[in-house]
């Protein structure tokens, strides 16, 4: 039974990174925005901002000039998402988002035009743009010869300091120490842990099973579970007491920095007016014309009505399940748009493991303005636009480019939208 009819100017369908980056851009311009979708998969990123690593042509040593990989990809893959963006707006969308997360309390830092490197939980190096505060001292911690510190915590699934410690090898000098906060049995959810770090007596008694070990450690390094709130406060209390500086290295997914980018985000949302229906998803599109959509929501059952003029989907790929695969195919799974797809399902993986594998291209064609286009190459509609990882020729897990694009193409959908607004020839009304 639905029982809420509700209207906007925009409605973004999806809540991972790009949904809630296009409603945010939107919200900021002052666009009556609602959206729809599942915050909480924010989680499972690590909260690293990835914006461009390798390519084919420029080979591995191109992983540090990010921007400098943004702008070969051009040539080199003119249909990725990228390729239909000016540079200038990539950078404007990137900042934008980066001080509308520093507004909340949620700082990031980056090089300008370097990548930065950042230990994963499992002792490997990954490269990435931007990442938060509490993440920043370990870049500097890689780049100087001196041993560091890493803290396992009892309990914690999916992070052995002594795993790290011996991945990382001597280029990378540490001591693995483990300390137990709980005197409990058993795994403990990372939430739970974060939240023990909050209490002033917890870090108290941390600092003192760490300080024994200190001996000739340039930092020490943390699970990312320094507080789920105030965390930075958490960190910098954490350091003065021990003497050296203190970061935090990201851990398997569900992530607590996606926790604090979740908040943060959605508080954002709250402020500029989104109105946010983030437990739930668009369970049918009822109506489409040329004057707007009439999409249904719900958890399970229909609730609410949204009547927008104008969409944008950003509801992923087959883990948001803006995809879905069956025998057949791939198929999108709120407009049924045509899915941009290898020929043959023996086609879609590599035999190599670790090459590229054509079911990561897969995904939504877009003109200029990212309006997916329906089966003759036209707009599907003048106003339905798209973004994100539902795009594509974005194989981002490959390219490194997550977050950035997924940041880049919300920031041109929504000017996109904005200017569909504006063509007086084709007024798109709510009927
Ligand atoms: C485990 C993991 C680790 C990652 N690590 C990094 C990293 O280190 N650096 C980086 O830059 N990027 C990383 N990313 C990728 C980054 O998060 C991506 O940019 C992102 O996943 C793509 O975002 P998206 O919003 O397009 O899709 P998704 O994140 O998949 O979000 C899709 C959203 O659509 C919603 N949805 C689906 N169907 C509907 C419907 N019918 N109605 C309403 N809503 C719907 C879902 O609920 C979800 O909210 C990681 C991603 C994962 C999963």
């Amino acid at each position: 039974m639905k029982e809420n009819n509700t209207t906007c100017d925009l409605l973004v369908i999806g809540a991972g990174a790009a949904g809630t980056a296009a409603a945010l851009f939107a919200g900021k311009k002052g666009i009556s925005t609602a959206i729809v979708g599942i915050a909480s998969h924010l989680r499972f990123a690590s909260g690293l901002m990835d914006l461009m690593d390798t390519h084919r042509t420029m080979g591995p040593f191109s992983q540090n000039a990010p921007w400098t990989a943004v702008q070969a990809i051009r040539t080199e893959l003119p249909e990725h998402p990228y390729a239909k963006l000016p540079m200038e707006t990539v950078r404007l969308a990137l900042s934008q988002y980066l001080s509308i997360l520093e507004d909340e309390g949620l700082t990031y830092h980056c090089r300008s035009h370097e990548n930065v490197q950042v230990i994963t939980s499992a002792g490997t190096l990954k490269t990435t743009y931007a990442v938060p505060a509490g993440m920043w001292p370990m870049d500097a911690v890689l780049r100087q010869p001196h041993p560091f510190l890493v803290v396992d915590i009892k309990g914690l699934k999916g992070f052995s300091a002594k795993q790290i410690m011996n991945t990382l090898g001597p280029h990378h000098p540490c001591k693995a120490f483990s300390v137990d906060i709980s005197q409990a049995s058993g795994d403990f959810p990372a939430e739970q842990i974060a939240r023990m770090f909050e209490q002033g007596d917890i870090r108290d008694h941390v600092v003192s099973l760490i300080r024994p070990n200190l001996q000739g450690m340039a930092a020490v390094g943390f699970p990312s579970v320094l507080g789920v709130c105030n965390s930075e406060t958490v960190r910098l209390s954490m350091a003065e007491k021990l003497g050296v500086p203190v970061f935090e290295i990201p851990t398997i997914p569900p992530s607590i920095p996606g926790q604090r980018l979740e908040t943060a985000l959605v508080n954002q949302m709250n402020k500029q007016g989104v109105q946010a229906f983030l437990q739930e998803k668009v369970l049918s599109v009822d109506r489409v014309s040329n004057r707007g959509f009439e999409c249904v929501v719900g958890r399970l059952h229909p609730q609410t009505t949204i009547r927008s003029r104008g969409v944008i989907l950003a509801t992923g790929r087959f883990f948001g399940k803006g995809l879905m695969a069956d025998r057949k195919g791939l198929r999108e799974a709120v407009f049924n748009l045509p899915v941009l797809q290898p020929e043959d399902r023996k086609l879609w993986h590599n035999k190599h493991f670790l090459e590229e594998h054509a079911i990561n291209q897969a995904g939504l064609e877009t003109d200029g303005d990212f309006r997916p286009l329906a089966s003759d190459g036209q707009p599907a509609h003048p106003a339905l636009f798209a973004t994100g990882s539902i795009l594509a020729h974005n194989d981002w897990m490959r390219k490194k480019c997550g977050m950035g694009v997924s940041i880049a193409t919300a920031y041109a959908a929504v000017s996109s939208f904005e200017r569909a607004m504006m063509v007086k020839e084709q007024p798109i009304e709510i009927g």
